[in-house]
């Protein structure tokens, strides 16, 4: 009977190295095929052309290499790309190519679903199937680089984790994927290129900070106001606007980076003139930066995009105590790409 054969790339370098070391090779055998699966994202051990064909076939009899499948791909008219990408286990989750003038941004997922239950997320509906490892993240970023040279002519320059999931519920996998991502042996990419995005999980916030990661952090706030909060995003009540405010405040004392909070204002939820002010009140601690979002329809109506004026009294209100403000057009929109749109047809 055949033993199930592992991943190849759940091993860290030097556990490969060592692996090499027991099969009495070299441990430099490690280096080389751990540059082939990361650096070079072999699909296969085959391709592999300086590793030997005996060792080839050996690491072949041992291991798999989990590769993701961009099953299909979808251009927007404005430019955005949508891979529908599939695991190795048959699950799918979706990333997103964002091009502007003079950058390519990837969105990534960072779960198969998600955990949380904000109303007017269509991720929210699917139930969270499991956690993306650190490779399935990585190889959604370098799919997306690929064809950023492809269709744009230059490599991918940002990456936001605002695809499917939490982030912050799959901590450890995230940390392991960007580490790759960042490191010289992975795409050699700025951390200060990447931003983590959140609902808000203030333990994790704190360990971020305690760690003194180096990538931004952008919390999607959309009400200062706990009631409001909760009856849009659920998960508020067993972490409060008071335990996510302290955490935050925890996170600025540490790493002095400014925070990113994501917001829509909706129609007769938070478009009145006390939930701007208790925006204000709650992000004064910090610089802080405010990005209106667009609200992308999710089929049922519940939610409306609050009237222009509304956003327009925002945007006063917060520069008018300091706080850069940016309203965002969505991009996507016509192939279900844009935030919160992910999964909405399958
Ligand atoms: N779970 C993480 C990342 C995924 S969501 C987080 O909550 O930050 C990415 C962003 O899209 C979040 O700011 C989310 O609140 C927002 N979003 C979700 N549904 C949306 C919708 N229908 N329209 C606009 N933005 C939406």
């Amino acid at each position: 009977m055949e033993t199930k054969k592992r991943d190849i790339r759940a091993l860290t370098k030097d556990q490969l190295r060592n692996f090499f070391v027991e099969q009495g090779d070299k441990p430099f055998r490690g280096n080389q095929v751990y540059e082939w699966l990361w650096q070079k994202s072999a699909h296969d051990f085959d391709a592999m052309t300086n590793i030997s064909k005996e060792t080839r076939q050996m690491l072949e009899d041992n291991f798999v290499i989990n590769h993701i499948r961009v099953d299909q791909m979808q251009r927007s008219s404005d430019g955005t790309i949508k891979n529908a990408v599939r695991l190795h286990d048959g699950l799918v989750v979706e990333s997103v190519l964002i091009p502007t003038e003079n950058r390519t941004t990837a969105c990534v997922s960072s779960q198969v679903g998600c955990s949380l239950d904000c109303r007017f997320c269509a991720t929210a509906r699917l139930k969270r199937m499991r956690n993306l490892n650190p490779d399935e993240i990585y190889d959604q970023v370098v799919a997306i680089d690929n064809e950023s040279r492809l269709y744009f002519d230059r490599p991918l320059s940002n990456i936001v984790f605002m695809g499917m999931g939490e982030p912050l519920m799959n901590y450890n996998n995230v940390l392991k994927a960007i580490d790759k991502i960042t490191s010289p042996e992975g795409l050699g990419m700025s951390p200060k290129r990447i931003v983590v995005s959140t609902s808000g999980v203030p333990k994790i916030i704190k360990k971020m900070a305690d760690e003194e990661v180096k990538f931004g952090l952008a919390v999607s706030l959309h009400s200062a106001i706990d009631e409001v909060r909760t009856s849009i995003m659920p998960f508020n009540s067993t972490f409060p606007l008071k335990d996510l405010r302290e955490a935050l405040e925890y996170w600025y004392s540490k790493t002095k980076n400014r925070i990113t909070y994501e917001y829509v204002v909706w129609k007769g939820i938070n478009d009145t003139q006390e939930a701007a002010d208790a925006l204000v009140k709650f992000c004064k601690f910090a610089p802080s930066k405010v990005n209106i979002i667009e609200y992308n329809p999710i089929d049922d109506g519940e939610f409306q995009q609050a009237h222009s004026s509304a956003v327009e009294m925002y945007q006063n209100t917060l520069e008018r105590n300091g706080i850069t403000v940016t309203v965002r057009r969505s991009r996507g929109k016509d192939i279900d790409a844009a935030c919160g749109q992910l999964a909405n047809k399958s």
